[in-house]
Parts: structure tokens; C-alpha cells; sequence
């Protein structure tokens, strides 16, 4: 398996992530934060199914920006997976006619397809070709998934955003032997409070949860860290955790097996 993680933008440190988008085998997006804007042409035309974790801005804003780009002689219609709340909010919140087109009206209108909407249930795997995945309730501010990857042998785990809870670490660490887990840390530990407010984590979190998993700690990779606190946010998972954790770098492609 391949992962090709977009960078934010060009003011965005290589190490920081405003906002997310990682293609899998070049098919296969999650989160469309930068996937109409950053990742290549040719790469988003290549890409036919887009996993959205949840509606927050930093994970769907290039949504439109791909449909509009997209080259419509591929005669493929892409599929966007999501919870039906985020679904629904991105129906009556982002593509109505005030945001973006309507394109549900367009396409009634026109006899045109833009891209199809499918809800996505927990726990209940997806097959995509070769790989499978499966969303995993997380621990948001609004319905959100992390997505359980799998291509024969080969499991990566999607976490963000999400606060720390037991369900999905319990759940994580009974999914079958991971390579890698990308994980979320988004502001340091004097932030925890805010942390709380808005249900992220801190390093203070990823120290518990790497004191929680059980058995080979797979490689961890940590993504969703503000550009403007990644400084301190680094240093203090290297304070506690130096050797069990790797930063992102956007712009890279991943490859585990
Ligand atoms: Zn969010
Ligand atoms: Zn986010």
C-alpha cells in the first residue's frame, strides 16, 4: 500500500497539516481538505472514491474545486463515503446554492451526475478493488470516523480528529496486525483545555495511548498538528515519547507493507 499525504498549502510547514488529504494507491482519498487544490491533476483524476471522516472545513473544503476539475471524458462518477450527518450537512450547509451550486438541483435540472453520496455505518467495511476499509466511530465534536485500511496483509489506521477515548483505542487494538497508525495531535499540553473544548488531543494523550496499546506498538505518525504550535507540540512528544513517534511530512509518499 501507497499513501501519498498532500501538503497544506505553501505558507504550512512539511510537519504541520491545516488541512488533510492522504490518497491511498492512488485511488482512494480520505478527507478532500486540499485534494481539488494541492494534489495533482493527474492524480485526482486517477482517484474515484473519497472517504470523508467528518464535515469540519479542513477536511472537506477542496471538495468542490476536485468535482469542478475533475475530467468528465473519465466518464467515472465519484463516490463520496461519509456519515449521513455529514452527508446531510454538506447537502444543506456547502452545496446550496449560497456556499457552492446545489448540485443535487443541477443534477435533477440537467440529467447529470456530479458525484454520488453513500452513508457510511460503523464498523461496516467497504471493499474498494483490492482494499477494504472500515470507519471506526471516533470521539468528536460531530459524527466523525477514523477508517481501519487493509490491502491483503497490509493495515493502516486513519485517526483524526478525535479527543482520547478507550472505545477506539480498545477497538484500534483489536484490528488485525497494524503497520502504521496516523494519529492525530493537534495542540500541546497547556492547551489542554482547549484540547477538551474542541475534542482533540495532546501529546499528553498520545503518551496515554501508547502506555495503553497492547502488544508491537505499530509505527506511529502524527498528523493534524497546528502549524503555529507544531515547535512546542514536538517538543514535548520527543520529551516523552523520543523513538516511538514520527512526525508527518506532507508533500511524501508513504509506502507500507
Ligand atoms: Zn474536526
Ligand atoms: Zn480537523
Amino acid at each position: 500500500m501507497h499513501v501519498d499525504v498532500i501538503r497544506s498549502g505553501d505558507a504550512v510547514p512539511k510537519d504541520g497539516q491545516l488541512l488533510s488529504t492522504c490518497i491511498i494507491n492512488e485511488q482512494i482519498a480520505i478527507d478532500a481538505g486540499v485534494l481539488g487544490t494541492m494534489a495533482p491533476a493527474t492524480l485526482q483524476n486517477s482517484v474515484s472514491e473519497i472517504f470523508l471522516s467528518h464535515c469540519h472545513m479542513d477536511h472537506v473544503a477542496a471538495l468542490p474545486f476536485f468535482l469542478e476539475q475533475r475530467d468528465l471524458t473519465l466518464h467515472a462518477i465519484p463516490t463520496i463515503h461519509a456519515h449521513a450527518s455529514c452527508n446531510e450537512s454538506l447537502r444543506k450547509h456547502f452545496f446550496n446554492d449560497a456556499i457552492w451550486p446545489d448540485l443535487g438541483r443541477i443534477e435533477r435540472e440537467e440529467g447529470l451526475q456530479f458525484c454520488r453520496f453513500v452513508d457510511l455505518v460503523t464498523e461496516t467495511t467497504i471493499s474498494c478493488r483490492e482494499i477494504q476499509i472500515t470507519p471506526l466511530a471516533l470521539s468528536h465534536t460531530v459524527p466523525t470516523f477514523g477508517f481501519i485500511v487493509r490491502e491483503s496483509s497490509t493495515v493502516v489506521a486513519f485517526i483524526s480528529d478525535t479527543e482520547y477515548s478507550q472505545f477506539w483505542v480498545e477497538t484500534l487494538n483489536c484490528a488485525p496486525h497494524l503497520s502504521a497508525v496516523f494519529l492525530e495531535c493537534t495542540f500541546p499540553n497547556r492547551l489542554q483545555w482547549l484540547a477538551e473544548k474542541s475534542k482533540h488531543m495532546t501529546p499528553r494523550d498520545t503518551v496515554r495511548f501508547i502506555e495503553q496499546w497492547e502488544g508491537d506498538l505499530p509505527r506511529i505518525i502524527i498528523n493534524h498538528s497546528k502549524p503555529n504550535l507544531l515547535t512546542e507540540v514536538r517538543h514535548e512528544l520527543e520529551t516523552s515519547l523520543a523513538g516511538s513517534f514520527e512526525m508527518i511530512t506532507t508533500g511524501q509518499r508513504y509506502h507500507f507493507d
